[in-house]
């Protein structure tokens, strides 16, 4: 299969040809009113109206139906999906360290509250050729601890850079399209712990653009569930083959599983599909062969940009010895390695141009 038909849906957004799916989302109607109802109710709600999205997005795919000849409804399936996000905000399960915490209140692990801060945002062309230019919103804090993030100073502090509300945030997607973006990139730190927000910015923002997810992959299942009809091409780190190494330098659990888990969601709904893999050193055999050789099992149509360019950074820099197996750049030998690896599955990027 070639580029052209992996990205198939992500080109027809971006060449206006097919409506983004949030835009989708905003036509199907919910017949109930929302603000009162417990989160179980609303999950039941939703899952009733992913069927009619799931329906109408293939009637529209295959040219039967026309966006703009359906009315738009009092209360939409986004509207339900935002309710929910503000529910899980309460007790929050965005990603699955389940903190469990009101974040109206307090702090989880990744360190956000309830309202969101903006880093910088811009057009971004140093992303995959499809990609670019890429219109690139870095929020605030993360979820994961890497001792090596070369974006630390943007992961690592959640009140950093400029607070936004939903309708700033949507000034910005719309300006970024029109200023020649090809998509909307929400990364950071990490997009998931503002996922209230991003909905809510796509309830006011009415110009056709792709969304991005371009996450670390350990979004709940909850997560997933709401962002799987939103997102029109994901763009998943998978960092490690193991959950020790995970632990050890992302200070995170369960990685393998979740990780796994989510992205062969992301497969199973035929999604356009990128999935990142930063080549360590010295992490050749526990993290790169076993993370490319679950791919190529599991992902038949992703595609795979194999990351050269590890710096050491951050903590590794401060505690040497600790990290000494990560303290220098790739050698040439472990990036042909990777890339031989890539190609013998078959996962090579290069032929994206
Ligand atoms: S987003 Fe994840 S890390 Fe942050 S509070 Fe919620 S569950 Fe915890």
């Amino acid at each position: 299969m070639s580029v052209e038909e992996k990205l198939k849906w992500y080109f027809d957004v971006d060449r206006n040809k097919m409506p983004a799916k949030f835009l989708i989302c905003k036509r199907i109607a919910c017949d109930s009113e929302i603000s009162d109802l417990e989160e179980k109710n609303l999950w039941e709600i939703h899952e009733k109206l992913s069927e009619n999205f799931k329906k109408t997005w293939r009637e529209i795919k295959e040219g039967e139906l026309d966006l703009n000849e359906m009315e738009k409804p009092k209360v939409s399936y986004l509207d339900v999906k935002i309710e929910l996000s503000k529910k899980i905000l309460r007790n929050c399960r965005f990603c699955e360290r389940r903190c469990g915490v009101d974040r109206r209140k307090e702090r989880g692990f990744c360190g956000s509250k309830e309202k969101t801060y903006v880093s910088s945002y811009f057009l971004h062309f140093g992303e995959e050729p499809p990609l670019i230019p890429s219109g690139t919103i870095f929020f605030s804090g993360c979820n994961f601890k890497c001792v090596y993030c070369q974006n630390w100073e943007i992961s690592q502090f959640p009140d950093n850079g400029f607070l936004t509300t939903a309708k700033d945030l949507s000034l910005i997607e719309e300006n970024l399209r029109k200023s020649g973006a090809r998509n909307i990139n929400f990364v950071g730190g990490n997009p998931d712990q503002h996922l209230h927000t991003i909905l809510e910015s796509l309830k006011y923002l009415n110009v056709n653009v792709p969304v991005l997810w371009n996450n670390n992959a350990y979004s709940s299942e909850e997560t997933m569930k709401i962002l799987l009809d939103v997102v029109d091409i994901w763009l998943p780190d998978f960092k490690y083959g193991n959950d020790e190494c995970a632990f050890r330098l992302s200070s995170v659990k369960n990685y393998t599983s979740f990780v796994q888990r989510n992205i062969k969601t992301m497969c199973e709904n035929e999604d356009p599909l990128i999935i990142r893999h930063l080549v360590l050193p010295n992490h050749f055999e526990c993290c790169t062969r076993r993370v490319l050789e679950w791919i190529s099992k599991n992902c038949k149509n992703c595609l795979v940009n194999v990351m050269r360019q590890y710096r050491p950074e951050y903590l590794v820099l401060e505690r040497i010895e600790k990290f000494k197996e990560i303290s220098r750049v790739l050698t040439r030998d472990e990036i042909e390695k990777a890339y031989e690896l890539a190609s013998k599955l078959k996962l090579d990027f290069k032929e994206v141009s």
